[in-house]
């Protein structure tokens, strides 16, 4: 099977699964988790129709959205950002990047606030959330976000629209569900708090573990290997 074959058979599994499994079917958007893809496999990913790149490393990123200018189609392609982020390299991506999944700390927040208003840009944002409290994971604790709450929203040129976090690796399937559990009932309540419904998204699952996060209410999984495979 060529790579452009696998990745629609995949995908449409995946769209499958996303019926089966979520409340609301019709909201759920699919990322590909492109980094395990070089800039000629991208367009086979685009090529099987998927719309949404969701890139982990700037570098990479940088790369790929040029060959996607030079064959004319990058801007039928949603570009997200989904890994760690440095505030030097904002610039690299800022002009055309439609959601950023990892802001994961008040500083790099800021520092989106301030290359976007530079631009004239307002950024769509997830804020992502350490549910599972693991000291090697990036993300905001619970309370770092309430206490950091109303700096976040006063940011104008940010537009959080939900937030975005990752399961432990385990075996343990009810540790899983409960940190997918425990992203939409924080969501939930700062809609009711702070934001006014505004936080429309979730950002959980990946391979392992999406169909727990498609029944938990993810409105946006990442997938890497279950996709390319
Ligand atoms: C690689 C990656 C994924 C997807 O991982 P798979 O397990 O291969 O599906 C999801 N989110 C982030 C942030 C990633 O870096």
């Amino acid at each position: 099977m060529s790579l452009k074959e696998t990745i629609t058979k995949n995908l449409n599994e995946i769209k499958e699964d996303i019926k089966k499994y979520s409340p609301y079917p019709e909201k759920v958007k699919i990322v590909g988790a492109t980094k395990y893809l070089d800039k000629y496999q991208l367009e086979e990913y685009f090529n099987s129709g998927a719309k949404i790149i969701g890139e982990n490393r700037v570098q990479a990123l940088r790369e790929k959205k040029e060959h996607f200018d030079n064959l004319g189609i990058s801007d039928k392609i949603s570009w997200h950002f989904i890994g760690s982020l440095q505030k030097n390299k904002l610039k690299y991506f800022i002009d055309y990047i439609d959601l950023i999944h990892s802001v994961d700390r008040l500083s790099i927040a800021e520092a989106i606030d301030k290359e976007a208003k530079k631009r004239e840009k307002i950024i769509n944002c997830l804020l992502e959330v350490n549910i599972s409290k693991e000291e090697s994971k990036h993300g905001f604790l619970v309370e770092e976000i309430y206490e950091n709450i109303h700096k976040l929203k006063s940011l104008n040129n940010l537009n959080i629209i939900g937030l975005m976090t990752m399961a432990p690796f385990t075996e343990d399937r009810d540790v899983i569900l409960n940190v997918f559990k425990g992203l939409k009932t924080l969501r939930d309540e700062l809609n009711v708090k702070h934001f006014n419904g505004e936080l429309t998204e979730l950002s959980m699952g990946m391979s392992n573990d999406y169909k727990i996060a498609l029944s938990q209410g993810a409105t946006i999984i990442r997938i890497g290997s279950k996709l390319f495979n």
